[in-house]
């Protein structure tokens, strides 16, 4: 089932409602919007980082939009995409796994997985033979706002010898890598291209797949980061690399796929005389990446009379609503100098990392989501 708009923006249920639970509003025409340009744009199998966002209606949407295969990391991921999509295709890329959970990967036919080390390919001794096993190399690349090497992945060496072990085993080679969120830089993608070259050279493995990871950066600062750029940098990379043997390519986005698609809407619940405020969500609700990645420029302050406030901007310090010294924004907002008591301080472009994070911490968290036609 498709999420019809109840709304045709987020002002306009502000209005109505007067929300003083820190809401999300969702868009289902930016996602499914979002999707096509990745399939359209992206020269290989798109699938979706679920972790991202595991929302119901963010799954279903990303399916009517013709997203088939999923990356997921846990028996509920799993379960929670195939409640919407049935023969929907899982790539089980979280390459440490107990036993009980690659069980039920198997019970429930997953066929690609991932790993680092020669102990948790031990571990999928029970999958069936021809199944899709990527290792996942890492190397020392910049470029992203955090590093995911520093936990997963192998170096090129021991790539090499892990690629064999899973050639020997009767699995399908293929490789994987994931250059670290928010990566706005398309030389981390060609690094890794070049080197996932000289692995499987080296190997003398014909790669089946060559997984791209996430990493894709949404719009967070200035101007909206050149996808079909990205893109097309991996697409001339990987020919030159690989050539005629140039492996099918997948990519998983879990926060440029989703971000633009979900508005954060916090209310102001006091203003200091020193000029810092406190709203009704923080780090331990929607805001909680904030701690990690530098916080969005796109945010907008809206009265309650549906005004949005414009004019000279000051740096505030910005609170949570809980009784945790902790939950404070790490940096200042530029806030306009002219606010009150009252007031929404929206967010665009937090569809990622930031329902799927939130806690009820103190009694806080955010609404159910609301559907809007426009954000
Ligand atoms: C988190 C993750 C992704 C998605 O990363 P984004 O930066 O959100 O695009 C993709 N693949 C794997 C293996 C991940 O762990």
């Amino acid at each position: 089932m498709r999420e019809t708009p109840n709304w045709p923006d987020p002002r306009a249920h502000i209005l109505r409602h007067r929300p003083d639970t820190a809401m999300v509003y969702f868009c289902p025409a930016v996602l499914q919007a979002t999707a096509r340009r990745f399939q359209q744009g992206f020269d290989g199998l798109v699938t979706y980082a679920v972790k991202a966002n595991a929302g119901e209606e963010v799954l279903t949407n990303l399916v009517a939009a013709g997203i088939r295969a999923f990356d997921v990391a846990s028996p509920r991921e799993m379960y929670a995409v195939r409640a919407v999509c049935p023969d929907a295709v899982l790539h089980y890329h979280n390459p440490v796994r107990s036993p009980e959970e690659v069980a039920v990967a198997v019970a429930l036919g997953v066929t690609s997985y991932s790993v680092d080390c020669a102990r948790e390919l031990d571990k999928l001794s029970g999958v069936p033979a021809g199944a899709e096993m990527s290792v996942r190399l890492a190397l020392p690349v910049a470029g992203a706002a955090y590093d995911f090497g520093e936990k997963f992945g192998v170096g090129p060496d021991q790539a090499i010898e892990l690629l064999s072990a899973v050639v020997a085993r009767g699995f399908t080679p293929s490789v994987t890598f994931h250059p670290g969120t928010q990566c706005a830089d398309p030389t981390a993608w060609a690094s890794y291209i070049k080197v996932v070259g000289e692995v499987a050279r080296t190997a003398g493995v014909t790669l089946a797949r060559l997984n791209v990871g996430g990493g894709f950066a949404a719009h967070r600062i200035g101007a909206a980061p050149d996808l079909e750029a990205i893109f097309d940098h991996i697409r001339a990379e990987v020919d030159a690399v690989f050539g005629e043997d140039a492996p099918a390519l997948v990519c998983e986005p879990g926060r440029a796929m989703v971000a633009d698609a979900f508005t954060l809407a916090t209310r102001v619940k006091a203003l200091r005389s020193d000029g810092s405020v406190f709203l009704n969500d923080g780090i331990y609700g929607g805001l909680f990446e904030m701690r990690d990645i530098e916080c969005t420029d796109r945010v907008t302050v809206l009265t309650e009379e549906g005004v949005w406030r414009g004019g000279a901007m000051q740096a505030r310090i910005v609170f949570g609503p809980t009784c945790d010294s902790i939950d404070r924004l790490p940096d200042a907002l530029l806030l306009p100098q002219e606010m009150a008591e009252g007031d929404y301080v929206l967010f665009a472009g937090m569809g990622a990392y930031s329902r799927s994070l939130t806690t009820q911490f103190n009694g806080y968290g955010l609404g159910a989501p609301v559907t809007v036609a426009a954000l």
